[in-house]
């Protein structure tokens, strides 16, 4: 949004005066860009610790954008790349498509667009890094800014990591949508083969390097941004659509170094500044998300969870599901003196957040102490289940992490698992034969009554089984999440 700004930047005035700066005043010039840059970090570092937090998030995100609008401008001035006519339709077209998807993007469908702007990142790292190359082989030893061998590395980096972030990216893409099947792929010398490419892929940086600047090199050059879009598509392939927002946090994690190399290339401080920054908080987010399913990243990369061989359900599960009215369930909630709302996939699915706030709302007014049990990887992005809430207008201070929460489960008298399955699932703690064996869980079953609301006997994201459903104290509300609690609701307000 920031960039519609952009064209009010570029007044003739403005130009006008920054050419005499140029032509006038280089060292002036130099400083200011180089100020700017420093005022551009400190924005996005404070809008990155905003970040931490769903209230300050909004805020945060306009800060860095303003960092990042800052930043551009003065890089753009600094430098006539292009013709400002040119960059102003770019930036146009750029800011209007990126507008109108985040506008009509489904809270659901969030990880799929971070993964293809991650990749359309990946992609411009790649194409910066391909057009250095040209501009390199084009000028002078004498005339380079750097030793030629480090800038040769730093193009072989930015391409290598940018086209594996892309077409990593829309596979992973592609996967989160539903457009290829989200199942692990896994075949016989599938880690060999992603070895003996990871192993030509070095073999052709090395070459490239020791060759030179040369015609000679470009055939290198080209295979090896052949190979790195390659392994992008190898290594996601064999992951289950279940650890893809990992995977997109650690592409995003690749997107940023990308950028930091192709910053090195062009020798621009602020694209090594955010792409490090991208780096390190990519790759922070990605071993938060692991350690709260209690995998390594090894193991979400190379265990192939997810694959037809891996997955299914393990362990007979003995028993039915039994079924509650609307009815009966206004009864048990009515004389409960605490409830626990547990929220999933589901509840986001149905968006049914606002409903749920309102029937907490009448339990409260009907004496029950209630609150919200919050696992960091319910829905499918962290904190998406803070987000929902927190829209939702639900008190802060009714949200509660996973240690707190199991320590009072058993003084609970109602569990209500809303469109959570996984991370509700005993089996992660009971069945040392369960993939997701040792994921932390929120303990509902350990409630005097557990109720679970979804729309049928669908299995979790894992594609397992859930013993919860047929524990003895475990009642169904089956339907859909939001006309379930609407019909709740009513329920209360009519009797
Ligand atoms: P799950 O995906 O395990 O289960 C969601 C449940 O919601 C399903 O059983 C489904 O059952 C039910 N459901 C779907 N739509 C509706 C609806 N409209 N109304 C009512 N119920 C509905 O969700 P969890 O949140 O428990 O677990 C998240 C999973 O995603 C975990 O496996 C986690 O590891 C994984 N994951 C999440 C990440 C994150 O960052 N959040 C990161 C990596 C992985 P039915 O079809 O019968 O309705």
């Amino acid at each position: 949004m920031n960039h519609l700004f952009l064209p009010e930047l570029f007044t003739q005035k403005t130009i006008e005066a920054m050419n005499l700066a140029m032509t006038t005043e280089p060292g002036v010039l130099l400083n200011m860009v180089n100020l700017t840059y420093i005022v551009a970090a400190i924005l996005f570092i404070f809008g990155l610790k905003l970040l931490g937090s769903a209230r300050t998030a909004p805020r945060g995100n306009m800060i860095s954008a303003t960092g990042m609008l800052l930043a551009v401008g003065i890089t753009l001035l600094d430098q006539q790349i292009l013709s400002y006519t040119v960059l102003a339709i770019g930036v146009f077209l750029g800011a209007t498509i990126g507008a109108v998807a985040a506008y009509k993007v489904r809270m659901t469908g969030m990880p799929e667009m971070v993964a293809l702007f991650n990749g359309f990142g990946g992609m411009a790292s790649l194409l910066v890094g391909w057009s250095e190359w040209h501009f390199l082989a084009g000028l002078p030893i004498a005339a380079m800014s750097q030793p030629l061998p480090f800038s040769q590395s730093v193009i072989a980096l930015a391409v290598l990591i940018g086209g594996i972030t892309f077409t990593g990216s829309l596979m992973a893409f592609l996967k989160l949508s539903g457009r290829i099947s989200g199942r692990a792929v896994v075949f016989p010398g599938q880690k060999l083969i992603n070895l003996a490419v990871a192993t030509v892929i070095v073999g052709a940086m090395v070459a490239y390097v020791f060759i030179g600047q040369t015609g000679a090199a470009y055939p290198v050059f080209i295979g090896l941004l052949l190979l790195a879009l390659t392994l992008g598509i190898l290594g996601v392939l064999p992951i289950g659509g279940g650890d893809m927002p990992v995977v997109i946090a650690l592409l995003n994690s690749l997107s940023g170094l990308a950028a930091a190399a192709a910053g090195f290339a062009i020798v621009n401080t602020v694209l090594i500044v955010a792409g490090c920054l991208v780096g390190a908080s990519g790759l922070i987010l990605t071993v938060i998300m692991c350690k709260a399913m209690n995998r390594s990243l090894g193991n979400v990369l190379f265990s192939g969870f997810g694959s037809a061989a891996n997955s299914g359900p393990k362990g007979a599960v003995q028993g039915e599901m039994k079924p509650i009215s609307c009815q009966d369930l206004y009864y048990v909630l009515e004389s409960a003196n605490r409830v626990v709302f547990i929220p999933g996939y589901g509840m986001a699915v149905a968006q049914a957040q606002h409903l749920v706030r309102e029937l907490g709302e009448i339990l409260e007014q009907n004496g029950t102490e209630i609150c919200y049990a919050i696992h960091p990887v319910a829905g499918r992005m962290p904190g998406h289940m803070n987000v929902l809430l927190a829209e939702a207008d639900v008190p802060y201070d009714q949200l509660q992490e996973l240690a707190p929460i199991n320590a009072a489960m058993e003084q609970t008298d109602v569990a209500v698992v809303i469109g959570a399955n996984d991370v509700v699932n005993p089996a992660a703690s009971d069945d040392p034969a369960s993939p997701i064996y040792g994921m932390p869980i929120i303990n509902a079953h350990k409630a005097k009554t557990v109720i679970c609301l979804k729309r049928g006997q669908g299995a979790g994201f894992s594609g397992l089984k859930n013993e919860l459903f047929f524990r003895e104290n475990t009642r169904m509300y089956y339907g859909d999440a939001k006309s379930s609690i609407q019909n709740l609701v009513s329920e209360f307000k009519e009797t």
